[in-house]
Order: C-alpha cells, then sequence, then structure tokens
C-alpha cells in the first residue's frame, strides 16, 4: 500500500534519489527504508538487491534500469526522461541506486533533469561501497600513522585512461578504486608507471557486505593474479595503501559476531 496521498489531476509528483548502501538492508538509513517502505514507482539499478527491493509494497510498480548485456540496457537520458515522466505525471518515484546516489552514480544527471523539469528532487546519502568496505573489512581507510588522504577513482576505462592518477597513491594516501576489477591489470601497471613501489600494499574488497564478500591482500605488482586466481567479479573495490596492511582475520570477528546476534 502507497502511503501517499492519490494525486490530484494536474498536480506534480517528487523523484526521491536515493542511496541504498552497499547491498546488505541492514545498511539503509532510516530514511531510505521509509522511502522503499512507501514507493509508489521504484527505478532501480542492478546494485539494488532482491532482498531490499522486497521491502517496497507489493502494489508498487518496480521498473529495472539495470545494465545488461542480455538485453536492451537504458541510456541514461532515458533514465532521466522516465524519472521525468513519471514524477509530472503525479507520482512519487524513488530512484534507488547503490551506494551512494552521487558518488560514481552519475545521480547528478538525474538531480539535474529534475530540476530543469521543474520537479522536486530529494537526494538521501547511502553508504558508500568505499565506507562499507573499509569497515567491514577492518581497514580504515584513514588512520594517525598511515594515511591523511582518501581519494576515490573509477577504474573503468575512461576513468583510467583520461584521468591523471599521479600522487593519489602513496606515503600517507589511500586510493580507493571501483569498476576497476576488469582492468586490475592496466591499474596496477598505470600505478606503478607514476613511481609507486610493486610491493605497495593493497586489498581487493568483493561483495562488501554481500553474502559471499571477500577480502584478499597482496602487493601492487600481483593484483592482476589476485584478481585473475581468485576469479574476483563486480562488484568488488580495489584498495591501495598502507592501511590495508591492518583488520586481520575479519572473516572470524564476523563468524563470532554472527554466533552473538
Ligand atoms: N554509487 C555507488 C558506486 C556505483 S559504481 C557507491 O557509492 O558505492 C559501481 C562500483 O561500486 C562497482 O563496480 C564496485 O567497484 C563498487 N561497489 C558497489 N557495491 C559494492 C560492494 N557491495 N562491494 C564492493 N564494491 C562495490
Amino acid at each position: 500500500m502507497a502511503h501517499f496521498p492519490p494525486h490530484q489531476s494536474g498536480s506534480v509528483g517528487t523523484v526521491s534519489l536515493v542511496g541504498a548502501g552497499p547491498g546488505d538492508p541492514e545498511l539503509l538509513t532510516l530514511r531510505a527504508a521509509r522511502l522503499i517502505e512507501r514507493a509508489e514507482v521504484l527505478v532501480h539499478d542492478g546494485l539494488v538487491g532482491p532482498e531490499i527491493m522486497a521491502m517496497a509494497p507489493a502494489g508498487a510498480r518496480r521498473i529495472s534500469v539495470a545494465k545488461s548485456r542480455a538485453r536492451h540496457t537504458m541510456k541514461q537520458d532515458e533514465i532521466n526522461a522516465l524519472l521525468v515522466r513519471e514524477a509530472l505525471a503525479g507520482r512519487h518515484v524513488v530512484r534507488l541506486k547503490g551506494g551512494d546516489p552521487l558518488i560514481f552514480g552519475r545521480g547528478g544527471e538525474e538531480a539535474e533533469a529534475c530540476r530543469a523539469a521543474g520537479v522536486p528532487v530529494e537526494i538521501v546519502p547511502g553508504i558508500s561501497a568505499a565506507q562499507a568496505a573499509g569497515s567491514l573489512a577492518q581497514i580504515p581507510l584513514t588512520h594517525r600513522d598511515h594515511a591523511s588522504i582518501v581519494s576515490f577513482v573509477a577504474g573503468q576505462c575512461k576513468g583510467l585512461t583520461e584521468q591523471d592518477w599521479s600522487g593519489l597513491a602513496g606515503v600517507g594516501r589511500t586510493l580507493v578504486i571501483y569498476m576497476g576489477v576488469a582492468t586490475a591489470a592496466q591499474i596496477s601497471e598505470k600505478l606503478m608507471e607514476d613511481g609507486l613501489a610493486p610491493d605497495a600494499a593493497v586489498a581487493v574488497v568483493e561483495r562488501a557486505s554481500l553474502p559471499g564478500m571477500r577480502v584478499l591482500r597482496g602487493v601492487l605488482a600481483g593484483l592482476p593474479e589476485i584478481v585473475a586466481e581468485n576469479d574476483v567479479r563486480s562488484p568488488a573495490l580495489i584498495v591501495i595503501g598502507e592501511v590495508t596492511r591492518e583488520g586481520g582475520d575479519t572473516a572470524l570477528a564476523r563468524i563470532a559476531m554472527e554466533a552473538r546476534a
């Protein structure tokens, strides 16, 4: 059941751009949970899993805009147009995105399209993958002794070839790479060309907060092998820096907590 009042003809609806966090429903904000539970129309990405989608009312319309090789994928312009169209028809649209909506999620473009069309847009922050991966792997992204600068970069083709990463990793710094699994070999190469030591510490955090989460540690030169030999798949983050030596055996900590819960 939707809790919004039935719309009057001519009245404009709203778009809530909502961060769904890294996957575990327990890591949603209360605001996100409340909006999902009341949604009339939900427009969601592939990163938003079935457990979170199941929180929406049975009668809510669910529209997937997940990227898929198998079928036609909606282009960003089409997604923007969909949000605006639904809201102009008077509906309250919840646009659910993995992590935080404004970190590598093109949420800024969606909000801009809404504002341009006169549609009121609310943005609800979510726990971004870097924050979740750090805490859940017990890798402090900042640490008084090891890092006082953190950078988030996009490791897919454009981010790799068009951006200058020099200086982002190294002493006193943590570098977190989103969307970098497929290009791990180029990333390792690029950072070593920039002068980072081949034995710089790295960690790969796969499926942070989701069943089967893995934390794999090693050194920069071995990054391509870590990914290939363990068959690491998206979603995963690459973290580079001294801080990745912290954390110990987080799997054991998790099991102990679950036994107590
Ligand atoms: N807006 C999202 C990021 C979208 S880009 C956020 O703030 O988290 C998609 C990338 O995010 C993935 O390729 C992966 O690198 C990372 N990612 C998302 N969820 C993740 C998870 N549960 N574990 C590890 N990485 C994740």
